[in-house]
């Protein structure tokens, strides 16, 4: 079985860690977009939204409006202050309006101080949640020489956080096991909010509203490649699962998006067929019904199965924007361009006069060459960009 793996990984080896180029003077190939649809002036999304009105979404109006949808926040205890501070923007620039409440969830038990002074910076309902084990574990059928040897591979090549098992239980947990939680059980509509991320823009409506009215299944902000290396193989296990389940095929899928090899060929080709463009999971606004599905748990257990959460890097990104790409209709991925927003080093930053603190249609107050890892062109091209927009290309 070692054999096998390292005779693969000598077969699939391909230099193409993201690192910086060496040339200073190309500062304008990484512009993604004649004009970026950020810079055009963003209002709200269509009607029907759903608004303050009266007492409908007081934090203790048990006939109040909300839905069935939590503020969803992994975490570690030693990540309070930037929790805090993501926190502070989302309950100040929306939830502050609508009072939906926290959860946060932990592979360990929270600290009386983290519940505290979380709790300290809402009004809403925050619920603390410890993951069982067996949802958090390395699973039974990785090998751990195997694992290591392959850790070791990877960080050759360049990817992050190769050898810290718990990032890639974060990621698999993330994949395929934040919504069996037992305490989001009664919870439809979630939205993931990380430590230490902004928000820039007052939002005046409901979103999970919006998402249930718009019959939308996921949300994002920002789009970007991944680095090969970290999913060599995800692509081709995706494509046996697909052979043998056609049937979860959606009619209008985003095959060509995740395929797309005309924007990044080298990137496409060192991932064997996939674009690596994805969703950016430290946001999303998502409906779990989508991950609660027949045709996700079997996608999921077929990955698992692969290993490919442990013997290479598999993120929960590009494992969640393949699927949605496969299994659900396009139209039901919602860009949710009015949400100012920052993860370091990338924002999304709408030009309004709701927004405060970013620079609109700035992409990164990084280096210049953070620019190439924007795909949004690529899901504007093949799937459509909902918003209206003057001059993008
Ligand atoms: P990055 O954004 O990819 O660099 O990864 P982060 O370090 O931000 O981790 C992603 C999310 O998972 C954040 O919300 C972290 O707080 C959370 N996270 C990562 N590792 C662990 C862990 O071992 N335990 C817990 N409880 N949360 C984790
Ligand atoms: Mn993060």
């Amino acid at each position: 079985m070692a054999l096998f793996f390292f005779l693969m990984l000598q077969m699939i080896r391909n230099p193409h860690p993201l690192s910086p180029p060496t040339a200073s003077n190309e500062k304008e190939d990484y512009k993604s977009f004649v004009r970026d649809p950020n810079l055009d002036e963003t209002g709200e999304p269509p009607e029907p939204l759903h608004r303050v009105n009266g007492h409908n979404y007081d934090p203790d109006n048990p006939y109040s409006d909300r839905i069935n949808a939590t503020l969803l926040s992994l975490v570690r205890n030693k990540e309070l202050t930037e929790l805090v501070q993501s926190m502070q923007d989302l309950e100040r620039t929306w939830n502050h309006k609508f009072n939906y409440p926290w959860t946060f969830i932990n592979d360990e038990p929270f600290t009386e101080e983290f519940k505290r002074v979380t709790q300290h910076q809402t009004r809403a309902l925050c619920r603390y949640e410890v993951i069982p084990k067996e949802h958090w574990q390395i699973p039974g059928w990785i090998n751990r020489d195997l694992m290591h040897e392959s850790a070791n591979f990877l960080e050759d090549q360049k990817v992050q956080y190769a050898h810290m098992d718990s990032y890639h239980q974060m990621c698999r947990w993330n994949s395929g096991f934040f919504y069996k939680h037992p305490a989001l059980a009664d919870y439809r509509y979630y939205w993931r909010v990380e430590p230490n991320v902004h928000f820039f823009c007052d939002v005046d409506y409901d979103v999970f509203r919006y998402m249930q009215d718009h019959n939308k299944t996921y949300g994002f902000t920002i789009t970007l490649y991944d680095s090969p290396p970290s999913i060599t193989t995800l692509w081709p296990e995706t494509m046996k699962f697909v052979a043998a389940n056609k049937q979860y095929l959606a009619d209008n899928n985003a095959m060509k998006f995740l395929t797309d090899r005309d924007r990044r060929p080298e990137h496409h080709q060192a991932a064997n067929g996939y674009s690596t463009c994805h969703f950016w999971s430290n946001f999303e606004i998502g409906d779990m019904e989508f991950w609660r599905s027949e045709a996700y748990e079997a996608y999921f257990n077929h990955l698992d199965r692969a290993g490919g959460f442990f013997y290479e890097r598999w993120g929960d990104a590009p494992v969640h924007t393949i699927a949605l790409g496969l299994f659900e209709d396009a139209s039901k991925v919602h860009w949710f361009k009015d949400i100012g927003y920052q993860h370091i080093p990338f924002f999304n930053c709408p030009n309004s006069p709701k927004c405060k603190g970013c620079i609109k249609g700035r992409l990164t107050d990084g280096e210049a060459w953070l620019n190439r890892e924007d795909c949004r062109p690529n899901w504007f091209k093949y799937v459509g960009n909902e918003w209206e927009t003057s001059m993008a290309s």
